[in-house]
């Protein structure tokens, strides 16, 4: 549906995106991931049409709508949008905010048009607002002017969804209700989403592909489970949930010899291949098991610096002669002491 062909973008001198290449499938719902300043919110704003790019083409539907040459404006795409400051208009009432796209976006199928007030009533059941329907956003909360912000968004049927980190100023209660929500509406409606966030965990929790962008360029583009588990890079290994990185040397494709602990081997336990070409063994706290050590051999040897008991889990922290070490065991293994010596296992 979407796609981005070697786009870059440069602000004067300096160059905000660099060489962006994406595809996005229709229907799909995809997070744009990084840290703050790596060009996702640039990268929303080529797409919506509020600038061109540099170089590089964007087409939607084969069109070209974005060049260094063409700029199809905003109001000529069929996208709805969503921001972080909701956007509202104060002198407007919920369902006057919701109407108001109906009536004015070119895009608006006639049915929905002819038939205003009940695509209204629909869309305001969706996002659960039904019985505000004639407040001003004065008299709304964050999370429900957040749900008015997605209605407008929605009610014309856009074919693209553009959210810019549309949770990020709701308390981290209401972001878990809504992220349920916005899951909700994007199964029932199957517009694609482009949700930019500098949240991992909203990313992965509701993205069907996550693109990791760090200044500027695309690190990885993947499902979450994949992203999670078969980090390609170093920065996306740290960028998304906490990894451990032992320095040393891959022997041949199956064994990493860390570069600390002499007479450990560690065996591959599914690192991507990107990784076998560098000199990092990529391992999550949750991969390792520790136990009392016993006997020599092919153990790798700690001990205990921290500890911190977490409900359903304990973090522990490891030292071990150059590198402490995170581990995270469940809560049914037995408990390790700050001081006590302990092996690191890798769990299969
Ligand atoms: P955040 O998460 O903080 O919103 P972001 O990943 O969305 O960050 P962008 O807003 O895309 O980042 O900005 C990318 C880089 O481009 C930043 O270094 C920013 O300072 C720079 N930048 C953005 N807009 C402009 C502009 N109009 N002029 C000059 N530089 C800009």
């Amino acid at each position: 549906m979407i796609n981005i062909d070697n786009v870059s973008k440069r602000y004067g001198s300096f160059q905000a995106l660099k060489e962006i290449n994406l595809m996005f499938k229709e229907g799909e719902f995809v997070a744009v991931l990084g840290p703050s300043g790596c060009g996702k919110t640039t990268l929303l704003k080529l797409l919506a049409g509020f600038m061109k790019p540099s170089e590089g083409m964007i087409k939607m539907y084969g069109e070209e709508i974005g060049s260094a040459k063409t700029l199809i404006p905003p109001n000529q795409r069929n996208i709805g949008m969503v921001f972080q400051s909701f956007a509202l208009w104060p002198h407007m009432t919920v369902q006057e905010h919701v109407q108001f796209p109906l009536k004015h976006h070119r895009f608006v199928e006639q049915k929905l048009r002819g038939d205003a007030a009940s695509r209204v009533q629909q869309v305001l059941n969706l996002v659960g607002l039904e019985h505000l329907a004639t407040r001003f956003p004065s008299e709304l909360s964050g999370g429900q002017k957040q749900r008015v912000a997605l209605a407008r968004a929605i009610a014309p049927e856009p074919s693209l969804l553009l959210m810019d980190e549309p949770l990020s100023a709701l308390d981290a209660e209401l972001r878990m209700e809504m992220r349920k929500e916005i899951q909700h509406i994007h199964r029932e409606m199957g517009t694609t989403i482009v949700y930019v966030t500098h949240d991992q965990g909203e990313a992965l929790a509701m993205a069907d592909r996550i693109v990791v962008m760090n200044e500027g360029s695309i690190e990885q583009v993947d499902t979450p489970e994949i992203i999670y588990n078969q980090p390609k890079t170093v920065f996306v290994s740290t960028f998304v949930g906490k990894c451990n990185l032992l320095q040393g040397r891959w022997q041949g494709k199956n064994e990493f010899i860390p570069e600390y602990y002499p007479g450990v081997i560690l065996p591959d336990i599914g690192v991507s291949p990107e990784f076998k070409h560098g000199n990092v063994y990529p391992i999550r706290p949750e991969q390792w098991s520790l136990a009392k050590p016993q006997g020599k051999g092919n153990q790798l040897i700690g001990k205990v610096a921290f500890s911190q008991f977490q409900g359903k889990e304990v973090h522990y922290t490891i030292q071990t002669g150059k590198q402490s070490l995170n581990v995270i065991q469940s809560i049914g293994k037995p408990r390790h002491q700050v001081g006590e010596q302990v092996a690191l296992h890798i769990c299969k």
